[in-house]
This record gives C-alpha cells, sequence and structure tokens, in this order.
C-alpha cells in the first residue's frame, strides 16, 4: 500500500524517516499545505494552531526543494523561542536523518554563539534561528544568505507580540527578493495580516480550521472561587486528578514562584517556569518536565511558549492572561497529536464576563465546573490507588525472599481486613486533609472576600521572629548547597554568617533569613551582583502580606506550618514515602527539588564573588528578547480584555 505521505509528493527517504517517528497519515494542516508548498513557486499564510503538525507541514516540503548538495543556507526558519527553535531543529533533523549530507542549525541566544558559529561555517542548508541571535550572527557577517530560496516566519503572531518586528525586517533585508516567504500563525490580528501583506506577493492562505477555532481535541471548563481560595481551589483540582500532568499559568514571574513554592512545599511535585530563569535552569526544569520526573509546571506565557511536551493532560490558567489571544496558546499546551486534554480557568465571579469573550473567539463552549468536594477527592484518591495496585508491576525476584515474612505478620488478619487497613493508610490520610474541607464554589456575583491581585498570590512565608526572609532567584539547579548558598550571601552581602538564619534551597530558586539589623546591608550588597552572567535578584518574601496556605487551608503536608495559615495539617506528605505522590510509578516523590540538593553538591566552577568565570555564556544576541525577560514586555500592542 503506498504510503499517504508518498501520495503528498514525499520521497521515500523522508517517508522512512517520518514512519520511524510514528507519523502514518499526514495531520489535516500536513494534508493541505504540503502539496502546495511543495511547488516551491508561492507564498503562503497558514492559520494552524499549534501541535497540529505545522513543523512537518512546511518541514518535508523544504527537505525537498533543497539542495543538499549545496552548502549554503537556503532556507531560513524564525520562530520566536529558544525551546521552539530546537524542537524545529530537532524535528527537521529527524525527518531529513536519511538524505546525505543534511545540515540543519538552530541558533538562539542563550547558549553559546562560537559553536553556533562553527557550524553555520561547516555549512548547513536549513537555519532555524531566533531573530535576536540571527541579527548578532548577520552583523558579524558570519552568514551568507545569498542563496535563501524559503524563509519560514513560525508563530509569527508571538513574534510580533514579543517585538520583533524590527529585527524581522532587518534579516529579511539580507535574503533575496525573490525567495518564498511561509508564514504561519496561530491568530491573525492586524500586524500579521500587515506583515504579509508587505512581506508576500499574492500568497495562498489556508485555514486549518475555522477561524481562531481552538484545537477540538481540548475541553474548555471554569470554576467560579473567591480570589483568596484560588490556590486551594487549584490544588483540590490536582488532587482530584491524581495522574493530572499539566502546565499551570500564572500572569507574573513573581506568581509562578509563589505558586510553585507552595506547591512544593505542600508536596507536590512542581516547579516554575520563568524568564528570571538562565538558560541552563529554564533547561532543567523542562527536562524534569518533559522526562515527567515533574508533575506540574507553573508557567509564564513567555516561557511557555512553544513547549510541545506529549501528554499534558491538563492546562490551567490560574490567572486568565492579559491578551486574550495567549488564551489559544496556553490551551494549545495539552490536546496535542491527536489527544485529548482539558483547559481550565480558575476565575473569580467578575471574570465571568471574559468567559464569554473567550467563547467568542475561539468558538467552542465553556463548561461552568464545580469543584469537587473533600469528600469527592477522598474517593478519587483511593480508588486511584486502588487501581495502581491492581496494575502494579511486581518484581517477583526481588520481592518472593519477604513474602513469608510478611505473610507471617498478616496471618492473624483475613484478606478482607488486609485491604481494609491497607486502603486506609493513604485514605486515612486525605481524609484528615478533607475532613473539613471548606466549599470552595463561589456564585455568580459573589464577590466575597475578592483582594484583587494581591489576594490571589499564594501566599508568602514570613522570616521567624527578628529575621527578615528573602528571595533569591539561585537555588539548587544552580548547583548551589546550603553551604554554597551561605558564602554567597555573607559574601556579597558583606555579612558575617552568623546574621544568616534558616535557607531554604528550592530548585530554582531558594529563601533565606537574615537579622532584620543586616536586612538593609544584604540589599545594598546585592544589588549589582550577576551569577553565570544574570542578574541576582533578591525580593523581601511576604511583600503579599498574607500567610502560609493562602486561606485555603488545604495543606497538604503540613509538617512545616507557620503562621496565618489556618488549615488542616497533617502529616508532611513529600519525604513520607509511601505516599501518593511518594510512590508508585513517579521518580521523583513531591518536593520536587529537593532531591537535587544533595546531588550537585560538588560545586561547579563558581567564583562566589557572584562574577561567573564562565565565559562560555556569549548572550550578546539579545538575552533580554530571548531570555524570556519579555513577560508583559510588548503587550500593549495586544488585544486586551
Ligand atoms: P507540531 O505542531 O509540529 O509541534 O506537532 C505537534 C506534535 O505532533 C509533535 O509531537 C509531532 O511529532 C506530532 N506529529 C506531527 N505530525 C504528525 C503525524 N502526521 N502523525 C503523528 N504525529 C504527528
Amino acid at each position: 500500500m503506498t504510503n499517504p505521505f508518498q501520495l503528498l509528493g514525499i520521497s521515500d527517504d523522508v517517508v522512512n524517516a517520518v514512519k520511524d517517528l510514528g507519523f502514518e497519515t499526514p495531520t489535516p494542516i500536513q494534508e493541505q499545505s504540503i502539496p502546495v508548498l511543495l511547488e516551491g513557486t508561492n507564498d503562503f499564510v497558514g492559520l494552524a494552531q499549534t501541535g497540529t503538525g505545522k513543523t512537518a507541514a512546511f518541514g518535508l516540503p523544504l527537505l525537498e526543494l533543497i539542495d543538499f548538495k549545496i552548502n549554503k543556507p537556503q532556507a531560513l526558519i524564525l520562530c520566536p523561542t529558544r525551546e521552539l527553535c530546537l524542537q524545529i531543529t530537532n524535528d527537521l533533523k529527524n525527518f531529513s536523518k536519511n538524505i546525505a549530507n543534511a545540515h540543519v542549525v538552530a541558533v538562539y541566544g542563550g547558549a553559546n554563539i562560537m559553536q553556533q558559529l562553527r557550524e553555520i561555517r561547516q555549512g548547513v542548508q536549513i537555519v532555524v534561528a531566533t531573530p535576536g541571535r540571527m541579527l548578532d550572527i548577520i552583523g558579524r557577517k558570519a552568514i551568507d544568505f545569498s542563496s535563501v530560496k524559503y524563509v519560514v516566519l513560525d508563530e509569527a503572531d508571538e513574534m510580533l507580540n514579543m517585538g520583533f518586528q524590527d529585527d524581522i525586517n532587518d534579516i529579511l533585508s539580507t535574503t533575496p527578493d525573490d525567495k518564498k516567504t511561509w508564514l504561519f500563525s496561530a491568530t491573525m490580528p492586524a500586524e500579521v495580516r500587515r506583515i504579509a501583506k508587505n512581506y508576500m506577493d499574492n500568497p495562498v492562505e489556508l485555514t486549518m480550521g475555522t477561524k481562531n477555532t481552538g484545537n477540538v481535541n481540548i475541553e474548555h471548563e471554569y470554576y467560579i472561587v473567591r480570589a483568596r481560595d484560588k490556590y486551594a481551589a487549584l490544588k483540590r483540582i490536582v488532587d482530584f486528578n491524581p495522574e493530572i500532568f499539566a502546565v499551570v499559568f500564572c500572569k507574573t514571574k513573581l506568581d509562578t514562584q509563589d505558586v510553585a513554592e507552595h506547591l512544593i512545599k505542600d508536596g507536590y511535585n512542581a516547579d516554575a517556569l520563568h524568564g528570571d530563569l538562565s538558560q541552563q535552569q529554564r533547561d532543567k526544569v523542562m527536562q524534569r518536565f518533559r522526562e515527567r520526573n515533574m508533575q506540574l509546571l507553573i508557567a509564564t506565557d513567555v516561557a511557555a511558549r512553544g513547549i510541545d511536551v506529549s501528554g499534558v493532560t491538563h492546562v490551567i490558567n490560574y490567572s486568565l492572561p492579559d491578551e486574550i489571544e495567549s488564551y489559544t496558546h496556553r490551551s494549545g499546551r495539552t490536546g496535542r497529536a491527536g489527544k485529548t486534554g482539558i483547559s481550565i480557568c480558575i476565575i473569580n465571579s467578575k471574570e465571568v464576563g471574559k468567559i464569554r469573550q473567550l467563547e467568542r473567539i475561539i468558538g467552542k463552549q465553556f463548561t461552568k465546573a464545580e469543584l469537587p468536594t473533600g469528600f469527592d477527592v477522598c474517593e478519587k484518591q483511593l480508588f486511584s490507588l486502588v487501581h495502581k495496585v491492581h496494575n502494579v508491576e511486581v518484581n517477583v525476584e526481588q520481592i518472593d525472599q519477604y513474602i513469608p515474612r510478611i505473610m507471617d505478620e498478616f496471618k492473624d488478619l483475613s484478606k478482607e481486613d488486609v485491604i481494609k487497613r491497607f486502603a486506609s493508610l493513604e485514605f486515612n490520610r486525605f481524609l484528615d486533609y478533607y475532613s473539613k474541607a471548606p466549599d470552595l464554589n463561589a456564585a455568580v456575583g459573589d464577590d466575597r472576600g475578592e483582594r484583587g491581585e494581591r489576594g490571589e498570590r499564594a501566599g508568602r512565608g514570613r522570616g521567624s521572629e527578628g529575621y527578615t526572609r528573602l528571595f533569591i532567584n539561585l537555588g539548587s539547579v544552580d548547583e548551589f548547597t546550603r553551604g554554597d548558598m551561605l558564602s554567597f550571601i555573607c559574601n556579597n552581602g558583606k555579612i558575617g554568617g552568623k546574621s544568616v538564619g534558616k535557607i531554604d534551597l528550592k530548585g530554582v530558586f531558594s529563601f533565606f533569613e537574615v537579622e532584620d539589623a543586616v536586612a538593609d546591608t544584604v540589599f545594598e550588597g546585592f544589588k549589582a551582583v550577576e551569577f553565570n552572567g544574570r542578574q541576582v535578584r533578591i525580593e523581601k518574601s511576604g511583600d503579599s502580606g498574607r500567610g502560609e496556605g493562602a486561606g485555603g487551608g488545604e495543606r497538604r503536608g503540613g509538617g512545616e506550618r507557620r503562621s496565618g495559615g489556618g488549615g488542616f495539617g497533617g502529616e508532611r506528605r513529600s519525604g513520607g514515602g509511601g505516599g501518593y505522590r511518594g510512590g508508585g510509578d513517579r521518580k521523583s516523590s513531591g518536593g520536587g527539588s529537593g532531591r537535587r540538593e544533595g546531588g550537585n553538591s560538588g560545586g561547579g566552577f563558581r567564583d562566589f564573588s557572584g562574577r561567573s568565570r564562565d565565559d562560555k555564556g556569549g548572550n550578546t544576541g539579545g538575552p533580554r528578547r530571548e531570555g524570556g525577560n519579555r513577560e508583559g514586555g510588548s503587550g500593549e500592542r495586544r488585544k486586551k480584555w
């Protein structure tokens, strides 16, 4: 039987490569665009969501059109983020693995430019780039685009949102006039229309699905809660979905940190991803998420842009995005490659109007969902455990030796008793948490307790008596041990070790306490400190003025409960071993970053004056842009609510 990709005009080498990737039939976007693009004679505008198979839709025709005998750049693909750049490059390398002499290079900021220049010098036919670094390389006269025949602008709407318009103009001016331009965009705001008009000649336009219609595989739900109950609502949603693998979106970097910190502390396997992290930190976080060593990725819009992680079950909008269009990008992180997914909005009663707006824009109805009761959660968790036990793979070889002793231990109990006890072991834990769990659902118009943005924070801890608790944007992923952090604080804050209190080392950030009397000195000392080329930021923790637990009172792991919580404590779940989160098939138990803390104690090549001795950063390509520091950056051009 002829392969359907072959029928579209793709050659055997490439067909075999995509077969190896498990692509059996083309996705609708591939079916529609491959024949058009293969002609190679048209400009093209494709209105398509992410996750629809867009990369192969333009990548496969490109591979057919390029002359791989010539070692000159013939195709340039521009995309908004480093993550997407790496993804596209990786996809193209996979698609072209059977083509002799095919060379694809990824050009992006925040990585060693020398290596990228070396690859370019060796000869490449396809360049995949983020605009900032591309311009840098063009500025160094290190690339010759005179043979470029095709330019792809991927996620064009996002590149414009991120303010890359001028950079794109400059880059395109170095390519031949007669090249063909293919533009892909999830949405078609006026700015993208203008680009299409300016850069293209009578483009073929294809709309995959209805204009602006969200992915059909995604269901949209919203929960109405009082602002102060947001965090508790998030936890309840997570608890009610024991197998959840989700991206949780917050509006600001600080909120992502807040929420991640609280989730970690409450025993969930979570971490934050935002633009204040170094490239290395972001890579580590993403790697953990991709490998499913982390269950909840708390992210800003920009940082999560273009992430293609398969199997994301839920996208949770902890806050609605400022720009309506971001919702499509957010929800597109789930329901990828034909799988189904749920996009959840946790809103307050004043935001129902925004949901109606979203419904109009994506052309889909949202379901108003009710937060489960504590009892519902307990039941769900219990049966999830029962299910897991039923399906667990038994390592007969290892366990057999213990069976006689175990049987002996249980000899006075009936099978039913054993099952009851075993199930209770975990069930009781959840019962404890949820025994007095309040109903978190708020009615429309119920504004009690609304406190606006400040109130939506997960809440941050306060320092111990006489100490100020400070946040620092460095953590164990920067290979800091507690000892390292102590000397880092002392050296830069110009204080003695005795003035430093508790150090709470997290994955990508940490908290530390200093005596109130020296807090100002420490602030002063850290004003211009860099670490590995990155500005070190310290902030006063607890600025949001709230205690732990965000008032929701549903602490999952309460061992370390601090003032103001008012929640149900219970045992600390993370590290307790044998909890739902600790056991089963998860590689790391709750607490996320904690696992790493001990591991990296070797200490890196680091200069504790705060300045990096590692010069391989080469961030000249505009980390301001590509490093993700743009959260909220150029939003004014986007459509607001
Ligand atoms: P993209 O929109 O290009 O980011 O693709 C989304 C996901 O779908 C990626 O994980 C691709 O590997 C996968 N994919 C793309 N095309 C196909 C196909 N024809 N069959 C199965 N999976 C695909």
